[in-house]
């Protein structure tokens, strides 16, 4: 495997992970346990990126050897049986590399953290007690809120639902698996598994959705159980309407006393400042009381710029998940079952294979256009009274697809980023190490892993056959100058706008 030498000569600032401290077993063999550890740790971080990392590999810790298995352990169920389903070959591979006598890697709960009994009535914190407050029992039944009086405060408070949005209606794959289990985690268990539970990704990939079928499935469970969603817009208008009716007491009694708050679209009160202040004294005082928080976002924690770093950094003390961009089996999967409850809806005749997996392969974008597309050739065919067939659905999108066509390439990318620091096309893709050539290149591959849905291998071919670790260390470099560097985050914001446009 190609190594990341290449920019170990650019910056010497130890983004590099390092390699050198495999002889240092004179400390005993926990020492070298640890050691190794620390080694499978670090390459882990280096694939699966921060945001991953953290979500499932931070409570990890290494147990002990013995006989070629490797015992780590873990504070929750969910964890473990997420890493066990997902990252067990992985590790063990990455242990052989630093062990090659090591056979198998089991994962153990770690025995404080276990409930022994995970369906009793009482709300188990799971977590170390670092990460969120103490154990909170709630063993006898709260009062019964007078129904009318908690639903129009409610109502008023947050938002509608939408009855579409529920667990049966979403279709899972492998982009959306992680915050589809943890939604589903969240509804099943009787227990604070993660706290908050926050959920990112690009616009119209589910993320609302998940949210609301997360209400829509505690409230079915337990009508008394209060559930507040609501967009942090609408957050931040309620906020502003308590302070212009003096009448913040109140407000913030409100959203104290629910149950379960979920804040859609985050990434909106960035900059806000005094919104944000309360926001985060709202997010403690629930997180305090073992309530229950969700917060979705179009990007990651660490990525919320114009958002106070504490408040980023509590953002993601719980459980991180991200929804990917889709692939083509799941666009299949959702315009399936769209159809079929179209069909039964509508009663129109059923919409043919190959129309869907038109629409599968042509709309890429998001599934909100997925569904605006075949909505369109839907109403169409019950407007003029014919049944729908391919011909009609490519002359019915043909502005649309026209729209999705204007892709942004690799090799556009780097002929835009090479004219951009007056660097010679060539040396994106050469060898040459030196940092005025390397920059402009791993801002290039940054920004093709950002514009394009080329993976990783891909893109390093791409560049003179690099290894896609070379990518991976691009990619995360310049996510860490554009928090440092001002400068480099202009150009880099400048070469984005030039490309997508
Ligand atoms: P986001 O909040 O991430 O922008 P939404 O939750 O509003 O996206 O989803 C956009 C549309 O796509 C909604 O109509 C939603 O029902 C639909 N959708 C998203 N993901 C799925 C899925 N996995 N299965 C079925 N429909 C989905
Ligand atoms: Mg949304």
């Amino acid at each position: 495997m190609e190594n990341n030498n290449e920019d170990q000569a650019v910056d010497k600032d130890g983004a590099a992970e390092p390699s050198a401290a495999r002889n240092d077993s004179a400390a005993g063999a926990n020492a070298e346990l640890d050691a190794q550890w620390h080694r499978v740790r670090s390459r882990l971080r280096a694939e699966l990126g921060e945001a991953t990392f953290s979500s499932w590999f931070k409570l990890l810790s290494v147990d002990n050897v013995h006989r070629g298995r490797v015992v780590l352990k873990v504070p929750t169920r969910f964890v473990r049986s997420w890493i066990e389903a997902h990252y067990l070959p992985r590790i063990r591979d990455y242990w052989q590399n630093e062990d090659p006598s090591v056979k198998r890697i089991d994962i153990e709960l770690q025995p404080e953290w276990a409930p022994t009994e995970p369906k009793s009535e009482t709300r188990m914190q799971t977590a170390p007690p670092s990460r969120l407050p103490p154990m909170e029992t709630k063993s006898s039944p709260r009062p019964q809120p007078v129904a009318a009086e908690t639903t129009g405060l409610r109502d008023d408070l947050g938002a509608p639902l939408d009855p579409r949005f529920t667990f049966d209606n979403f279709v899972v794959g492998k982009s959306n698996e992680l915050a589809h289990a943890a939604a589903r985690r969240l509804t099943e268990a009787n227990e604070v598994a993660f706290n908050p539970l926050f959920l990112y990704g690009g616009v119209g990939l589910g993320k609302t959705h998940l949210m609301h079928a997360i209400a829509w499935e505690i409230r079915r469970q337990d009508p008394n159980r209060t559930v507040l969603y609501l967009s942090a817009e609408k957050f931040m208008y309620q906020f502003i309407r308590a302070l212009r009716f003096k009448d913040t007491m109140a407000f913030k009694q409100q959203f104290r006393e629910v149950d379960v708050l979920m804040i859609d679209d985050i990434q909106f009160i960035a900059g806000k400042d005094s919104t944000q202040e309360e926001f985060f004294h709202t997010f403690n005082a629930l997180i305090d009381h073992n309530r229950q928080v969700i917060i979705s976002a179009d990007r990651s924690p660490t990525d919320l710029e114009g958002i106070e770093e504490r408040i980023r950094s509590r953002l993601g003390w719980g459980l991180v998940a991200d929804i990917h961009p889709t692939d083509y089996e799941l666009r299949l999967g959702i315009l399936q079952s769209k159809a079929d409850a179209l069909a039964v809806r509508a009663e129109t005749t059923p919409i043919p294979q190959p129309v869907l997996e038109f629409l599968a392969q042509r709309i890429v974008s998001n599934i909100r256009e997925l569904e605006g597309a075949l909505n369109r050739v839907v109403a169409y065919a019950s407007f003029v009274g014919r049944p729908v067939t391919l011909e009609m659905a490519q002359d019915v999108l043909r502005d649309l697809l026209r729209a999705s066509e204007r892709r942004v390439t690799i090799d556009e990318i780097q002929r835009r980023v090479a004219e951009y620091f007056n660097v010679k096309m060539g040396d994106m893709l050469s060898a040459r190490r030196a940092r005025s050539v390397a920059r402009p290149r791993q801002i290039a591959m940054y920004l093709s892993k950002q514009l394009t849905s080329r993976s990783l291998p891909e893109i390093g071919r791409k560049f003179g056959g690099r290894d896609h670790t070379t990518v991976i260390h691009a990619v995360r470099k310049i996510e860490q100058l554009r928090e440092q560097d001002p400068a480099l985050d202009e150009d880099v914001d400048l070469l984005r706008r030039m490309l997508e446009n």
